[in-house]
């Protein structure tokens, strides 16, 4: 469904409200360790100055108590990275519901303190987003990082707002997300990995009846080979998810889509950095082994596979990636995707980790910011403030 986009809009002079996706990892004296995500958030700030725009920015950071500001959860780091990044003044306005006027003049930015701190964000409580409504001409949704979420500033506002828009961000991961599950190049390869077993079932779910190949890896391999009667000793799998990894294997089967299990594997006594790796035949794990990564044979056949694809969707490791003796799998699967002519994109938390580990980040089509919303995009769910945004263009 088609949604208003910012860039199609005049904002000149005109009180802009971006929703961003601030959310960056901090060490424990607030330092930011990675600033993809305000990087990512760049974009669309500079595009609404240089557009003349009078622009506040917010973001949520962490999960702070409502109404009791703490240090830790001030955006003021985020103000000082975002004015290097934009070489413009960023100062930052704490109590900014009941204060009146906020907008700067046009050209002009100012970051509003965290918003999770107001009342009533998280409840997505209707008072607090007419509030806020109210200070704004248009607001722009740009965080698809939060878009699985209906708070206040990321569902709420664009109920009330004059005009409701995504920015330049949540468009593209709009397109890339569709452009990859709803009208994808042939064949569609979704290669399914990670720790996270029961939420990827899901994910699983929704994307049998529509992808021509399913590769599974990581704790989800290990789940279908228990439903297929391979042993997988002390594997991390889930038992109760084994009829629900034969209804997928049916599902994909009966449309002639192909499932292949790893044939052999990597495995170790115990998961450590300096446990002992030993690759070998499926068949042979025994009852004390876990299995940790897909063996050579089967990265092999996964990487013959991405070579032939149209469209590839990844989401998680295929193996304990972190630790060099059982990284193989993944980099074999990274490396087969960036060789790939393919239109591919990643996410999740693990998976970018890894990707930018073997070096191939520019080499992947592209890269989703949202971890949680990528997640529930692929599980087919309609995430709120996306809904919202079709909404108000449907009129
Ligand atoms: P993402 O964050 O990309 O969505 P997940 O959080 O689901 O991915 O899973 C990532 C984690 O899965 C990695 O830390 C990796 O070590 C772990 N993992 C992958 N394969 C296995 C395995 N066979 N056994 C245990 N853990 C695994
Ligand atoms: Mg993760």
């Amino acid at each position: 469904m088609p949604i208003l986009k910012m860039l199609d809009l005049d904002l000149r002079a005109k009180r802009v409200f971006i929703r961003a996706d601030l959310n960056v990892p901090q060490d424990d004296a607030g330092g930011i360790e990675d600033d993809t995500r305000i990087r990512a958030s760049v974009p669309g700030i500079r595009a609404a100055l240089k557009a003349g725009a009078r622009l506040m920015v917010t973001s949520h950071l962490g999960r702070p108590k409502e109404g009791e500001i703490k240090p830790g959860d001030s955006l003021a780091p985020i103000a000082q990275r975002l004015s290097e990044l934009l070489g413009v003044p960023v100062p930052l306005k704490a109590n900014w519901i009941d204060d009146g006027e906020v907008a700067p003049p046009p050209g002009q930015i100012v970051l509003l303190e965290n918003c999770r701190l107001n009342k009533g964000e998280k409840k997505n409580d209707d008072a607090l987003a007419k509030k806020m409504a109210a200070l704004c001409d248009i607001y722009v949704n740009d965080a698809f990082g939060a878009a699985h979420r209906a708070e206040a500033t990321t569902h709420g506002m664009a109920k009330f707002a004059p005009v409701a828009c995504a920015g330049p961000l949540m468009a593209a991961e709009i397109e890339a997300l569709t452009r990859a599950l709803d009208h994808p190049a042939r064949p569609l390869v979704a290669i399914v990995g990670g720790a996270k077993v029961s939420t990827k079932l899901t994910v699983l779910r929704n994307l049998a009846p529509k992808v021509d190949q399913l590769l599974v890896g990581g704790g989800i391999a290990n789940t279908f080979l228990l439903a297929a009667g391979s042993p997988i000793g002390k594997s991390l799998a889930e038992r109760e998810m084994v009829e629900e990894a034969r209804e997928v294997m049916k599902t994909c089967t009966q449309r002639g889509c192909m499932v292949p299990l790893p044939v052999d594997v990597v495995c170790a006594k115990a998961l450590s950095a300096d446990s002992k790796a030993e690759p070998k035949p499926t068949q042979n794990v025994a009852a004390d082994d876990m299995i940790l990564d897909i063996g050579v044979e089967s990265a092999r056949a996964l990487q013959a596979i991405i070579a032939g694809a149209g469209t590839v969707v990844w989401n998680g490791p295929v193996g304990v990636y972190e630790y060099t003796q059982f990284a193989q799998g993944t980099r074999l699967v990274a490396e087969a995707i960036a060789q790939s002519k393919a239109f591919s994109i990643a996410g999740g938390g693990e998976t970018l980790a890894a990707i930018a580990k073997f070096g191939v980040t520019d080499r992947v089509s592209y890269i989703s910011t949202g971890g949680g919303a990528f997640l529930e995009f692929l599980e087919g769910r309609k995430l709120p403030a996306i809904e919202v945004l079709e909404q108000r263009a449907a009129g």
